[in-house]
């Protein structure tokens, strides 16, 4: 599982000035469809074969990603699990890690002396954990859903009382009757709110979506406490009796997706109102690289999709969208594919985070906002 600290190990591989090879791709759940995993990752990889011969490259480097190739290969013969795979190998250096993903990122073969790790970024900075809760009148089953992982946790079955199964009860004794019916059932909602109020207190969790038929998941939710009815992020419905845990992830993913994206939407539109004006926060490539430079990034916002070529120092690590001279000490910056995917290994040195965004905001336009530990210095 990749983690925070996975992340900064890899921003500090060392591959002494080799090429890496950073490979990702989706692991379908289908049988069917993960039958075609080899293919694809030799399509990925025939795109770096012709470097294996190029002149670009001295012997130790060709060597190297000869071997990098028939790595990815043999590890590929081990079952990959599904979800999604990242691979980052440098066989001159040394290096390989094949690392489990919680979800597909997009099929990419990257070749630099760095790994290339933006589609990480994301993932780790996501994984929120969400308490699924399904329940019926009587019964409750509750469940940890992470990075599109389904586990189950624990089934809560409440004492049941069988209405109407008298017959020959009438008047009184059948409102009575009814009463009890009502008073067990609040009694069901209680005790299954008690578990997830302990969900989240003890076990972590950071936010809940319910799951069932007609009233129930809502008449439980008016049990819990205020903040913590604050963390229902939706409802689904669903039939307890005949539910799939499959059913359950896909329904309960649904509804995470939709919210993860509005939440996205909601933090950046609040950071950009925020940042007028303010000496902590700044919007664009030209600031957010410049705050990068100085250790200044708290938190980064970037979009998703983004890429630009850039410069970047090999002295002192400075920066930039172009320029012949490092503007901190003079030393000859050399070009990068993605300097933004720089910025997001720098920021993440300095102990800065990272919020990759998916939808549709100010960044598309913007690419990359920040917001700051300190006011920037002048610029040199
Ligand atoms: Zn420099």
């Amino acid at each position: 599982m990749v983690d925070q600290e996975t992340l900064r190990r890899l921003a500090h591989l060392d591959t002494g000035g080799l090429p890496i090879v950073s490979l990702y791709v989706p692991v379908p759940t289908d049988p069917t469809a993960r039958a075609a995993l080899p293919t694809r990752v030799n399509s990925l990889l025939s795109r770096i074969r012709p470097l294996v011969s190029s002149e670009e490259l001295d012997r130790d480097a060709r060597l190297s990603l000869r071997s990098d190739i028939e790595d990815i290969e043999n590890d590929l013969k081990d079952r990959w699990t599904p979800g999604g795979r990242a691979v980052f190998s440098c066989h001159g250096a040394g290096i390989f890690e094949s690392i489990d993903l919680p979800r597909g990122p997009r099929d990419r073969i990257v070749v630099d002396t760095t790994p290339w790790l933006r589609p990480l970024f994301s993932i780790v900075e996501d994984l929120k954990t969400y308490g699924v809760v399904v329940l019926d009148g009587s019964e409750a089953e509750f469940f940890e859903l992470r990075g599109g992982e389904l586990t189950s946790s624990s089934v809560l079955r409440s004492e049941h009382l069988r209405q109407a199964s008298h017959g020959g009860w009438y008047g009184l004794e059948e409102h009575r009757m009814q009463n009890k019916a009502e008073e067990m059932l609040n009694r069901h909602y209680r005790a299954v709110a008690g578990v997830v109020e302990q969900m989240v207190r003890i076990d972590g969790i950071d936010l809940l979506v319910f799951g069932g038929l007609d009233q129930h998941p809502t008449s439980m939710a008016q049990m819990l406490p205020r903040d913590i009815q604050d963390l229902v992020v939706g409802t689904f419905t669903v039939d307890m009796a005949n539910a799939t845990p499959a059913r359950i992830a896909e329904q309960a993913s649904e509804i995470v997706s939709a919210y993860e994206l509005e939440d996205e939407q909601r933090t950046v539109q609040e950071f950009c109102d925020e940042a007028g004006g303010s000496d902590r926060a700044v919007v664009g490539v030209d600031h957010v690289l410049w705050a990068a430079d100085v250790a200044a990034v708290d938190r980064l916002f970037i979009d998703h999709d983004a890429t630009l070529e850039g410069v970047m120092c090999p002295e002192c690590g400075w920066l930039g969208t172009e320029g012949d001279t490092c503007p901190m000490c003079g030393a000859e910056p050399q070009p990068v594919p993605d300097v933004l995917d720089e910025l997001v290994a720098s920021v993440l040195d300095s102990g800065g985070r990272i919020l990759q965004v998916r939808a549709e905001t100010p960044l598309r336009k913007e690419l990359v906002a920040a917001r700051l530990r300190f006011p920037l210095p002048p610029r040199p």
